[in-house]
């Protein structure tokens, strides 16, 4: 009897352990919907002054950014990109959901691609990629400036990369990346007016050529 009764609680208790186990894998299971949320910003709001200025940072990344990723979640609710990735996202979505995806994307890397102690130049590898392509730094920045003045009306302009470690510039209408070309972006200057008119107004010439004095260099080598 003793037995008997030893064994029931054993058994019930496997049972029960087993139902808990069941719940905890059936909530694992159960696709989250994939919320997206803005980046921390690795400098103060007014640290990349007078390039970018404060009440622009703090409109472009805490109002315009901070909408697009608004926008972004409650627009892939109960379609199937639920649960995607970012990147996914913008390369296989169209439409509303492209536009807020992809400037997610890119001003994610937008803003994280800034440094108060930035400047300078390249170094290493992606130094030697941008040597072998434009023969010189200062060859590729004037490129890279003229095109990002050439790009009619809002849009962007990229360095990136395709699977071979070769660099080139893309400009993109609107929401562009390069991404949804096959290439990695790994620098995007936004050209939007909204990026510069408050510091710089109509001059988007001198807004790019100001903006290399806060390139975090290490953060775009480490996209190479
Ligand atoms: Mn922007």
């Amino acid at each position: 009897m003793k037995r008997l009764i030893f064994t029931c609680i054993m058994l019930s208790g496997f049972l029960l352990g087993s139902v808990n186990a069941q719940n905890i894998n059936n909530n694992n299971k159960k696709t989250e919907a994939m919320k997206f949320e803005l980046p921390k910003l690795p400098y103060a709001t007014n640290a990349l002054e007078p390039v970018i200025g404060q009440q622009t940072i703090e409109l472009h990344y805490g109002k315009h950014l901070q909408t697009y990723i608004t926008n972004l979640n409650n627009l892939i609710q109960g379609t199937k990109f639920e649960s995607s990735d970012l990147e996914t996202i913008v390369k296989e979505s169209d439409g509303a959901i492209f536009n807020n995806a992809g400037q997610t994307l890119n001003h994610n890397i937008y803003f994280l691609s800034f440094s108060p102690n930035g400047g300078g130049a390249p170094k290493g590898k992606l130094a030697d990629a941008i040597n072998a392509e434009w023969g010189s730094f200062e060859n590729f920045k004037k490129e890279f400036q003229t095109a990002g003045t050439a790009v009619f009306g809002s849009g962007w302009v990229w360095l990136a990369k395709d699977n071979a470690g070769k660099l080139q510039i893309t400009k993109e209408p609107n929401a562009g990346n390069p991404i949804t070309k096959g290439l990695t972006p790994l620098l995007g200057f936004d050209v939007w007016e909204h990026a510069y008119y408050l510091d710089y107004q109509n001059r988007r010439a001198d807004h790019l050529a100001e903006l290399w004095k806060i390139i975090d260099w290490n953060a775009v080598e480490a996209r190479y």
